[in-house]
């Protein structure tokens, strides 16, 4: 970390704790404001988030006892419009990582020219231990216990880890029936990620893993990387591993290795991720998946590739794991996959990192157009989402890569400079209130 950095968190009043998550990715990103000379009030506004909402809330179990939740908001930026960001489910949600994810979604919205700042929020649950119609009721509740603080024009929540598109569905009708009747009408556009027959967008559920194939579209080839000769891994088999890995295999990639919560499983003659997905669906886990033989966390991150694509949870490429790493590429589907030591000892040995902020915009960009849809109450055609998905991944991986041959920096200090350059230059135009 530069003395600048520093400088910057000391001023905040932060306790530098180099295992912290957010202060982890906010070094990164005050390390390319810097590089880029960006004004030190700016620094300072982008280093903290503007609203932490944390509710306590409590919930009618099936058996009749009452369990009280504990949910996050955090609404990090809206110089762009309104905060945007998924919900989590999972049992080590905490603030640190809300407010790290809403850092995240400014920067990734910022970067693919999205009318929306950031926002992340979650419940510090583990899913899997709820009947329907608990999770049904936590979901309502939640919604209701952030009143205000959501809604179309001000923060618009999706799906993250351990959500998805019926909780979005929940959501969105709390929402509905809390609002006045006069504003009733695009209620739905509170919340993205919906069930298509609630006004959810064709190719959401898809959107990121797309937008992810789309970035890798036009940037392996030029790394003498042809798509129908790639082999590749994936950790994490969930919504955005498993559409990555379907749509790859589109291309003719070949799938060797996959881990997930409970293990690893390998095959060199390749893995089909239709019937893996199928599989999951089924047994909620990659392993036992038959054709393909078991490993140890070791054997997966040693295992030969052309590409890895983390798509599980934050922080799973440390030193250690880039040390055993045996791939060309990283394409980093989740958030923050990879620490500021992991990124070191990646580029010390020359492994190139495609950026989260960039591979995985194509979720938020399709929830921008489940939005634009409800708003106009239009609907687009599954070809229509695609084309306009590709085009924004397109210009998102060109200003990325323009910004890299500019600054001759990283892919990932090169997205970030772009994500900035976009805040500096509307905060050049809005300037700071009063
Ligand atoms: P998901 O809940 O659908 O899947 C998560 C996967 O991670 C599961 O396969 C799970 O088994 C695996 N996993 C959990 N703990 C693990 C561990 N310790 N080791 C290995 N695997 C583990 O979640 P998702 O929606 O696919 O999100 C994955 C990542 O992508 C997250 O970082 C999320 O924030 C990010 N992301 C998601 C979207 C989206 O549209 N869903 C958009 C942008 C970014």
């Amino acid at each position: 970390m530069s003395d600048h950095t520093a400088r910057v968190l000391e001023e905040l009043g932060f306790r530098w704790d180099p295992d912290n998550l957010y202060h982890q990715v906010i070094s990164q990103v005050l390390s390319a404001a810097q590089g880029m000379d960006l004004p030190h009030h700016l620094q300072l506004i982008v280093a903290q988030p503007k609203a932490e909402i944390m509710v306590h809330f409590p919930v009618k179990m099936d058996d009749g006892s009452f369990r009280l939740f504990k949910g996050y908001r955090v609404q990090h930026n809206n110089i762009c419009g309104p905060y945007k960001g998924g919900v989590r489910f999972h049992p080590e949600v905490s603030l640190d990582h809300v407010k790290t994810l809403s850092a995240l979604m400014t920067m990734k919205c910022a970067l693919a020219g999205l009318p929306f700042g950031g926002g992340k929020g979650g419940i510090q649950v583990d899913p899997r231990t709820l009947s329907e119609d608990e999770r049904m009721r936590m979901v309502r509740r939640f919604t209701a216990a952030l009143g205000d603080n959501i809604g179309p024009d001000h923060d618009i929540p999706a799906p993250d880890v351990g959500t998805g598109a019926q909780d979005m569905g929940w959501m969105a009708d709390t929402y509905i029936n809390m609002t006045q009747v006069a504003h009733r009408g695009m209620g739905n556009a509170a919340v993205t990620g919906k069930p298509l027959a609630f006004g959810g967008s064709e190719g959401r559920e898809k959107a990121t893993g797309q937008g992810l194939v789309f970035v890798l579209e036009d940037v392996l080839p030029e790394m003498g990387l042809p798509l129908d000769q790639l082999t590749y891994s994936v950790i994490g088999f969930g919504n955005v591993g498993s559409w990555t890995a379907r749509l790859l295999a589109k291309h003719g990639s070949k799938l060797t290795a996959v881990t997930d919560h409970k293990g690893a499983i390998l095959n060199e003659e390749g893995i089909d991720a239709q019937k893996l997905a199928q599989h999951v669906s089924a047994t909620g886990s990659v392993v036992n998946f038959p054709g393909t033989r078991a490993g140890s966390c070791e054997d997966f991150y040693a295992h030969g590739v052309d590409l890895m694509v983390p798509a599980a949870l934050e922080q799973m490429i440390g030193a250690n794991e880039a040390k055993m790493i045996q791939a060309k590429v990283i394409a980093e589907g989740a958030n923050a996959p990879t620490t500021p030591a992991g990124d070191r000892v990646l580029a010390q040995r020359g492994i190139k990192v495609l950026p989260a902020i960039l591979c995985n915009c194509g979720g938020v960009t399709v929830s921008y157009f489940e939005w634009v849809q409800n708003r106009t109450a239009t609907y687009w055609d599954a070809q229509r989402v695609d084309t306009e998905l590709q085009q924004h991944m397109r210009s998102a991986t060109a200003r990325v890569l323009a910004q890299a041959e500019a600054c001759g920096g990283d892919l990932r200090a090169a997205s970030y400079s772009a994500a900035l350059a976009k805040l500096a230059e509307v905060y050049g135009i809005r300037g700071i209130f009063p």
